[in-house]
């Protein structure tokens, strides 16, 4: 009798995981792209070799901005901008053009129906400098603009001036061509963004407010299309950035009697204010496989290995797993949570006196789940100590709201990304970084960080750092590209998103 039981049992068993693993294999075979078959758009008038002159040239200028926050070197700025106007005379004719707060510019061109939100496009022209000494580490001087070996190189060829370039080159080649917008059109060429934009892009962000603007979408800086991100993802992958972390950095404090080293009570400053920090970095907080993230990877996942594929459509099984993964590599862990970086740490004055105070900062970048609120309460919880003082420092900013990936803007992009890179998958996405859009959450609610930069692992290391390039036909892929989008988004009243 209880032999037959235990038989019984094990059927039961052995068919409940025969069920389970059809309906994870069913679910894995489910995965297939959404890439919709889109005409692929091929300009093939554009005078490549005049435009990657023109960005080799606008590399040659210093403009620079230092972390001293008001110092900019006007001279270089000037000529940068008096080589604008110069290089693209129909721009300069078609559009008004206003000098906000001295050096961004920002462009309007009236639509035919001044009714309609308007089309902005945004970038900017500053970049941040060569660091003293690794100079000679460049494979061309880092201000000569040199096109060698297939790409444009120099300072900025990245982050941004290839971005506005592009947008320039696209605006002269439709003007030239006699293009007329239905959709009024800004375009802002920042002078600041790399020491946050409080000059420029907040400057007009105020003035477009002030105005009461219409603006439909914003694009700008952002993600690029990812080359070789993960092993076995034979696809490129572009993303859209729809949201930015916020930021707060949090100060922490203990004070103590102080005394000397060689009787030491059982607790100090710096053992007590240590352990706190260890407890934050012990204890991040929570981060979920859900949301815009789950929505990134959606694209992708029918690229990957069968594992992936099957952990990724059963999130109901692997959820956890995948979390743990997720939360394993620094890259992804920032867009799974909020992180915790203790950026700062101060105590003592003399190797044999127990120090009164001891002072660390925690940065942490916020998770469009949390708030500066939470993370606060966050901190408070997770150090239970009363007598470590927290304060909040200036700056700290809540993260932007997270754009629709439905909106007709952002499906415009989407296709324009279709017509012009056939065959890659689109996913919005977390952008880590901040750009001047953030400047622009009240102007509009769509905000999308893009650019059709090919971008592969190793050229992270080139945005910011040396021998920063870009490709030649990678700069003509992206006139092409923004030909397009401003085609798809102002031509007529209606948004193109397909077709
Ligand atoms: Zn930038």
């Amino acid at each position: 009798m209880k032999k037959v039981m235990v038989v019984r049992v094990l059927l039961v068993l052995i068919l409940l995981l025969v069920i389970i693993s059809g309906f994870v294999i069913y679910r894995t075979l489910q995965l297939s792209h959404e890439i919709p078959e889109t005409e692929q758009i091929i300009i093939d008038d554009i005078d490549l070799d005049r435009a990657a002159e023109r960005l080799s040239q606008g590399l040659r200028y210093r403009t620079v901005s230092t972390q001293e926050l008001s110092f900019i070197y006007r001279p270089e700025f000037d000529s940068f901008i008096a080589f604008i106007e110069e290089s693209y005379p129909g721009i300069h004719q078609t559009f008004d053009r206003e000098r906000v707060n001295g050096y961004t510019l920002l462009f309007k061109w009236e639509g035919n129906d001044p009714d309609l939100p308007a089309a902005m496009f945004q970038g900017h022209y500053d970049v941040v400098p060569v660091e003293p000494g690794t100079e000679e580490n460049w494979t061309y001087p880092p201000y000569s603009g040199t096109i060698a070996d297939g790409f444009i190189w120099g300072r900025g060829a990245i982050d941004d001036k290839s971005g506005i370039f592009s947008y320039l080159e696209a605006f002269e080649y439709l003007i030239e061509r006699g293009y007329q917008p239905e959709r009024t059109i800004y375009l802002a060429l920042n002078h600041d963004e790399e020491i946050g934009g409080r000059q420029g892009a907040r400057n007009v962000a105020n003035l477009l407010l002030e105005r009461e603007v219409d603006i439909g979408f914003l694009t700008d800086e952002g993600m690029p299309i990812a080359e070789e991100i993960m092993d076995g993802l034979e696809h490129p992958i572009a993303m859209i950035g729809v949201a930015e972390k916020g930021y707060v950095s949090v100060e922490l404090e203990i004070n103590k009697e102080g005394g000397h080293s060689s009787m030491p009570p059982r607790e100090t400053t710096i053992g007590t204010l240590s352990m706190a920090i260890n407890n934050l970095k012990e204890n991040p907080m929570d981060g979920r496989f859900a949301g815009l993230l789950r929505e990134t990877f959606a694209p992708i996942a029918p690229d990957l290995p069968f594992v992936y594929r099957m952990a990724l459509s059963n999130l109901w099984l692997f959820g956890g797993i995948i979390e743990d993964r997720l939360g394993y590599i620094p890259h992804t862990n920032a867009a799974l949570r909020t992180t915790t970086a203790p950026t700062m740490f101060n105590a003592g004055i003399k190797e044999n006196v127990l120090p009164q105070t001891a002072r660390a900062v925690v940065n942490f970048r916020i998770h469009p789940n949390d708030s500066v609120e939470e993370v606060v309460d966050y901190v408070r919880q997770t150090i239970q100590n009363d007598k470590i003082s927290i304060r909040v420092m200036e700056g700290a900013r809540d993260p932007s709201p997270i754009s629709s990936s439905t909106s007709e803007p952002y499906l415009a992009l989407k296709h324009t990304i279709h017509e012009i890179f056939p065959n890659i998958p689109v996913a919005p996405s977390m952008f880590l970084a901040a750009t001047d859009s953030r400047h622009f959450t009240e102007v509009t609610d769509n905000l999308l960080r893009f650019r059709p930069v090919r971008a592969r692992p190793d050229d992270q290391g080139r945005i910011h750092g040396t021998d920063e390039r870009i490709g030649v036909e990678n700069f003509g892929e992206m006139i092409a590209f923004y030909i397009r989008l401003i085609q798809n988004t102002t031509r007529t009243s209606e948004y193109a998103t397909s077709g």
